[in-house]
């Protein structure tokens, strides 16, 4: 640091071109009583859960690195799905595994294509890998068709994310569609994360097209988000890609000893779906009962909609009463999502909203979000 002659201090020359200006990825979290924002489960794990886990993680030395393949969570995860042990990997939740593979299938002069809107994290880590990113509008109700598919194939893409039940929108898309993709030879990633919830899987699809790859979490229906553990059914082929870009030991004993408890205690965990489905169902009703609201039908566990309000306004008047929700209006315009909870949870969203409501200035109207704090 010193300025001896010969040696000119520079100025630092800082990150890659662009990095600093990209609007950064988040999801606003708030210490409130009624959460319902990142759609995870309201439930409790089921019981026995804790001290299964615990077991295992007392037997898992913790001076040494985890088991680098984790054989015997893919062991248990390979029974249950039926799938090939072989292309059975496992992630640091399903977004570890969706930036593996964009590292393995981007990289500059590549196209990753998105079918939008959706799950904003796609565009975002193929943009890190420096993928060009091309998307293709789907307009309400949001289904995919074919016409949307030839709009996909025609940018010429390496890979294609469908999310599907997707997220934000809650719709399932078609199988076909993923089968007219995956014939133009690109990756096609099938973001399974809410599949629990309703929806036709991609499974089948996947298990004769190498190059179509089926992604699910752990985080939503078996209520471990805190675990951070998704796997994904793919080709023995994408397996090896993803063993070429991904960190040695990426996966924690923790985390590990997690999922083992969580799959032993899968049928349990599964018990809760029908009651979200319920608190699902019973917010789409009750919003599509609100004059004036939009509301997307959904096949997964949270419910868009949009009314004539300044969404961002609605956001903090939900957060001023305790209740935290999401603003998607980045991501589909106008746009509000809500989780479903549980029945007390969804219970204090609907008499929470209908008093804002009372209260709400109508959109544009924009020193109703003066103040507020828009995610
Ligand atoms: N895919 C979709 C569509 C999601 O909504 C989410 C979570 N918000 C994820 C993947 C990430 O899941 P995980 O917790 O397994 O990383």
């Amino acid at each position: 640091m010193t300025d001896e002659p010969g040696r000119a201090r520079r100025e630092p020359k800082g990150p890659r071109p662009g990095l600093r200006e990209a609007q950064p990825y988040r999801s606003p979290q708030r210490p409130v009583p009624v959460r319902l924002n990142t759609n995870e489960s309201a439930y409790p794990l089921p019981p026995g859960f804790v001290a299964d886990m615990q077991a295992n993680l007392a037997a898992a030395p913790l001076n040494r690195y985890p088991e680098w393949d984790a054989v015997e969570l893919r062991t248990l995860l390979a029974e249950r799905t039926g799938w090939p042990i072989e292309g059975l990997v496992v992630g640091n939740g399903s977004n570890e595994i969706i930036q593996q593979l964009v590292l393995a299938y981007g990289g500059p002069g590549r196209r990753a294509v998105t079918l939008e809107p959706t799950y904003p994290l796609y565009s975002r880590l193929a943009w890190v890998a420096h993928a060009d990113v091309v998307h293709v509008p789907v307009e309400p109700p949001f289904a995919i068709t074919p016409a949307h598919v030839d709009r996909a194939v025609a940018a010429d893409p390496h890979i294609v994310f469908v999310c599907s039940p997707n997220n934000p929108t809650g719709n399932a898309q078609p199988v076909e569609v993923v089968e007219q993709l995956a014939a133009s030879g690109a990756l096609v990633v099938v973001d399974e994360a809410y599949i629990e919830f309703g929806g036709g899987s991609a499974a089948q699809v996947a298990a004769s097209a190498p190059n179509v790859a089926v992604l699910r979490t752990f985080s939503k229906a078996f209520a471990l988000a805190g675990a951070r553990l998704g796997y994904g059914l793919v080709s023995p082929d994408v397996a090896g890609d993803i063993r070429q870009v991904r960190l040695p030991y990426h996966l924690s004993s923790p985390t590990q000893a997690a999922g083992l408890a969580a799959l032993r205690h899968a049928d349990e965990a599964m018990q809760i779906l029908d009651a979200v489905r319920h608190q699902r169902d019973r917010l789409y009703e009750s919003l599509s009962g609100v004059p004036g609201l939009e509301v997307f039908p959904s096949d997964a566990n949270f419910v868009l909609f949009r009314g004539p309000f300044e969404p961002a306004a609605v956001w903090q008047a939900m957060l001023d009463r305790g209740v935290l929700i999401r603003d998607l209006s980045m991501v589909v315009p106008g746009c509000l999502r809500v989780t479903a909870g549980t029945p007390d949870e969804v219970d204090r969203f609907l008499e929470a909203f209908d008093e804002v409501l009372g209260a709400a200035e109508p959109a544009g109207d924009r020193a109703a979000a003066g103040g507020s704090e828009s995610p």
